[in-house]
């Protein structure tokens, strides 16, 4: 596999983004030498979503990029990335942000994370329900927890070739983060960020409202998890 191409893809696609859109190049399963090559180019905020792959690569990466954790978060990894981890973008129940707050404070660190959404077709067992974000929502008190900043919504759509179905999954996202915006966190300027969007459906999450897309295999190339 080759990285040539990448920073002329990371760059092409930096500069047909939106100013209000934040690229996240996911580079997991892919070496630190093309996570190199991308921050050469200039890029700083790089996708993970496991705890060990993301703490191997960020112990040999330099110290201003900012990592994000995109996948599914165990309470007890949560001290391994406490130190440095930029934004938990998959926060799916109170025990996981009362860690997170926990860990944070240990570090002296606000963390910012994001609320994982349930809203594609297939079942999953990760992120809230729209039944479950209300509940959480109107059941926990966040000043409870004031080492973490909740700063918007993440979702995945269904991974299909109708369209429809995605844009309509993802406006339904959209409608969440806009009435948790003007209700819950009207008094909030930080709940500012809506990440939806990966290599076959950014273009879409963008028309439907997306602040932030995760993007791997558009950039990297294919994943090859052997
Ligand atoms: C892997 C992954 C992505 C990136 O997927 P691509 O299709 O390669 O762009 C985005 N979000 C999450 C949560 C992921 O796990």
């Amino acid at each position: 596999m080759s990285y040539n191409e990448l920073p002329a893809r990371l760059n092409e696609l930096k500069q047909a983004l939106p100013k209000h859109v934040t690229l996240v190049a996911v580079s997991k399963t892919h070496p630190v030498e093309a996570i190199q090559i991308a921050y050469d180019s200039g890029h700083r905020v790089f996708g993970e979503n496991k705890v060990q792959e993301l703490t191997d690569k960020q112990l040999q990466l330099p110290e201003d990029i900012e990592w994000h954790l995109i996948g599914h978060l165990q309470t007890n990894k949560v001290k391994y990335i406490a130190p440095f981890i930029a934004m938990i973008h998959a926060v799916d129940s109170e025990k996981l942000l009362k860690e997170i707050n926990k860990r944070a404070k240990q570090n002296n660190r606000v963390i910012d994370v994001l609320l994982q959404v349930h809203i594609a077709e297939e079942d999953s067992k990760f992120g809230f329900d729209s039944n479950e974000l209300t509940q959480f929502i109107s059941g926990t008190d966040l000043a409870n927890y004031p080492n973490v900043r909740v700063r918007g919504l993440m979702g995945m759509a269904t991974f299909t070739d109708d369209t429809n179905q995605v844009r309509r999954e993802f406006a339904g996202l959209k409608r969440q983060f806009d009435a948790l915006k003007s209700e819950t966190f009207a008094q909030n300027a930080s709940f500012d960020t809506l990440s939806m969007g990966m290599s076959g459906d950014y273009a879409i999450a963008i028309e439907e409202g997306s602040t932030m897309i995760r993007v791997g295999s558009n950039l990297f190339g294919a994943r090859n998890y052997d």
